[in-house]
């Protein structure tokens, strides 16, 4: 057997599907309706597997693109996750649930089978393509089915919906400890990069849901791709070879790669410092020196960090000179 990760990894987020019936301003995977990527069955069964195996694996996430477009793939996957007694947590924008019958009908399955939680996203970007009552007839059925319901508002710098604002579209007398809206900051990434001006970055950068610290999710909810690839992270960002940690189909895929990247400086710097930090320290004194104040966010961050050689090779030096 391998030996445990020396970081304890609590979450597996299997990224079912890039695939998305929206086309969000701001998203970070760049999904569309057009792509037509799925995870094969026998890699979310090997992730689930070895996710029980690690023994620290508390829930196990379905993301997407948007992974209600393959609800029987969904259904295996949680039905196993559930059958080794973890949670399961799924994400969604609402699009199936234009009527309150069909957003009981397609969560009521996954509910029986074992699902958790549900993230569902809403906020302007989100609104273009969905309207209010998709939001409230998916939060209610999910409140029905008792499944805890986590509904995240991404905010711009002058944003019209913002918390308070779904507070009040979903109405009073929600149980709160059950429903929770929270807000988050955009990071420049994905599709928002590909359509950012720059008085957008200025202003994201400035805004304070810009946060630069250290990475409290890497290595702690690491990520499977739809091809198998594992990732350190789920962080808001296009899948990048770079940061690729190992693979499902290698012995002990998931271990393996959870032992060899917890030895690894630079996922150790990420954890502490943060990408931000360490990009800043990296460059200082160089001809290309970075300030904090470039990046809204530590994915963005990262996106520059693991885009560019020079710079990866230029941090990946310091976390070496640092531990030596
Ligand atoms: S942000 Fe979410 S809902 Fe919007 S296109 Fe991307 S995956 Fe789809
Ligand atoms: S900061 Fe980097 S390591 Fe952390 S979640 Fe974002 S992309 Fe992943």
């Amino acid at each position: 057997m391998p030996s445990p990760p020396s970081v304890s990894c609590t979450d597996l987020v299997l990224n079912v599907t890039l695939r998305c019936p929206l086309h969000c301003s701001h998203c970070c995977y760049r999904s569309e309706a057009k792509l037509s990527d799925a995870m094969c069955q026998s890699h979310m069964e090997q992730a689930i597997r070895e996710a029980a195996s690690l023994g620290s694996v508390r829930t196990v996430h379905f993301n997407g693109g948007d992974p209600f477009l393959l609800p029987e793939l969904m259904l295996s996957g949680i039905r196993l996750a559930h059958g080794f007694g973890m949670r399961t947590a799924a994400v969604t924008s609402a699009f199936f649930a234009d009527t309150p019958d069909r957003a009981t009908a397609t969560l009521a399955p996954m509910a029986a089978a074992g699902l958790s939680e549900i993230s569902v996203s809403y906020d302007d970007m989100h609104a273009v393509y969905i309207t209010p009552r998709h939001l409230v007839n998916l939060v209610d059925a999910a409140e029905q089915l008792r499944l805890m319901v986590y509904v995240s508002v991404t905010i711009e710098p002058g944003s019209r919906i913002d918390r308070k604002h779904v507070a009040q579209l979903l109405g009073p007398g929600r149980d709160e400890a059950r429903v929770r809206i929270y807000e988050v900051g955009i990071n420049t990434t994905g599709r928002a990069a590909d359509l950012a001006d720059a008085a957008s970055r200025t202003a994201r950068a400035a805004s304070a849901h810009a946060y630069r610290g250290p990475c409290n999710g890497v290595l702690r909810s690491i990520q499977v791709a739809g091809d198998g690839r594992i990732l350190p992270c789920c962080g808001v960002l296009p899948h990048s070879d770079r940061m690729v940690i190992g693979h499902v189909d290698a012995p002990n895929g998931l271990a393996e790669a959870l032992r060899r990247a917890a030895a690894d400086p630079l996922w150790n710097a990420i954890a502490s410092a943060g990408p931000v930090d360490l990009i800043v320290a990296a460059t200082a004194g160089t001809d290309r020196a970075l300030s904090a104040g470039e990046f809204d966010g530590i994915c963005a961050a990262c996106d520059r960090l693991f885009s560019d050689p020079r710079l990866l090779e230029l941090a990946r030096q310091r976390t070496i000179d640092l531990a030596g």
